[in-house]
């Protein structure tokens, strides 16, 4: 059924997102198994930048929407500019990242095209050319494996499963000219307000520190701040530790926070309740520092610590800044 993946491309700040890296890799799996060639959308305003890397991807094509109607991120103003941009290309897969712009894109976009779509995907492949997916189910319980019908197939993809696209060649651009009634939308971005820092968002982090209720105040979340700002990581918290106010919600990994899936998760002061599980237990390496033995966030660590976090996070904050100095 495949003639073609489109990946979509997200920008930030005129940067092309890692995840756009990783679902070029997927489609490149998915072209082999004969799915067509792949190309890439970018969308937005200023994204010159982007749409060079994009190119550098060794895809097919780069297929640009470009308009000052899509300088901040509008769910209908790029659904219609994507929209074309399928059309154009005429793709039979669209994958998108499962993040928070490309779940709320993906779900827009297939409605309108009549589009299967499968959310949250773990693995992807083509089976007698049609899309096929694993994703879990029931907070993470069990794995669906799922086959599409439909002639125009879509995905959003969990980042960090597929490994960054190697580069190679330098696309050929295509610019579709889309025509955005910005005025006729019925809501409209009227401002974006930065969260702060330039930690990545924890959807798509590679390393994550969080901490739960133990830290018993905001203030001494800069302790795991400091470890996270040596090792390169965004930091997280539990449900926990949100209600009592130390954080913001944006900061919570679960059931009702985010889904994360990081290469090393360190769970500090972490009870390891079922609903905090279902957020990062598909994380490749589970750290966990708690004071009580019994604590079931053993069950799931792959390295346990049994101690006073107040005491270990400052520990390894040290022997980590030691270690990346001397190399
Ligand atoms: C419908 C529903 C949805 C939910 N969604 C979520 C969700 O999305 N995310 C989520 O996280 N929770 C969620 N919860 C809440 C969840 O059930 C737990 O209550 C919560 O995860 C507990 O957070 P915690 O581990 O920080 O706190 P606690 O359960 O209080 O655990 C604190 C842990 O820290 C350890 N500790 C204490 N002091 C120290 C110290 N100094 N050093 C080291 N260890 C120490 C303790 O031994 C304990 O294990 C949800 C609950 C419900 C009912």
């Amino acid at each position: 059924m495949a003639n073609g993946i489109l990946v979509f491309g997200e920008v930030r700040e005129g940067t092309f997102k890692g995840i756009g890296n990783e679902l070029v890799s997927a489609a490149k799996m998915l072209s082999a198994a004969g799915g067509g060639p792949v190309s890439v959308a970018i969308v937005g305003d200023g994204v010159d930048g982007a749409v060079a890397h994009a190119q550098t991807l060794d895809v097919a094509q780069v297929y640009v929407a470009k308009s000052p109607a899509l300088a901040a991120y509008a769910t209908q103003a790029y659904a219609t500019a994507l929209q074309q941009i399928l059309e154009k290309s005429g793709a039979g897969i669209v994958l998108f990242g499962a993040t928070a712009t490309g779940k709320d894109l993906s779900a827009r976009l297939a409605a309108r095209c009549g589009a299967s779509l499968f959310t949250d995907c773990t693995e992807l492949s083509l089976v007698d050319g049609a899309l096929s997916a694993k994703r879990p189910v029931y907070s993470g319980k069990v794995y669906a494996e799922v086959i599409s019908s439909a002639q125009l197939q879509m995905a959003s993809v969990r980042p960090n499963i597929f490994l960054p696209a190697a580069s190679g060649g330098s696309a050929e651009v295509v610019e579709v000219a889309v025509s955005i009634d910005a005025g006729s939308a019925r809501g409209r971005v009227r401002e974006l307000v930065s969260a702060g820092g330039g930690a990545k968002d924890l959807i798509e982090a590679e390393i994550i520190v969080a901490g739960g209720r133990s830290l018993k105040s905001g203030e001494n979340f800069a302790i795991l701040q400091k470890l996270a700002d040596v090792i390169g990581a965004s930091v997280g918290a539990s449900r926990a530790a949100v209600d009592a106010g130390y954080v913001p919600h944006s900061m919570q990994v679960g059931q009702t926070g985010k889904v994360v899936n990081p290469k090393l998760y360190i769970a500090c002061g972490i009870s390891g309740a079922i609903q905090h599980l279902v957020g990062m237990r598909t994380s490749k390496v589970i750290v966990a520092i708690n004071k009580d033995e019994n604590a079931p966030i053993f069950a799931k660590a792959d390295y346990g610590i049994v101690g006073d976090l107040f005491e270990v996070v400052p520990a390894l904050t040290a022997e980590f800044e030691k270690l990346l100095a001397s190399g």
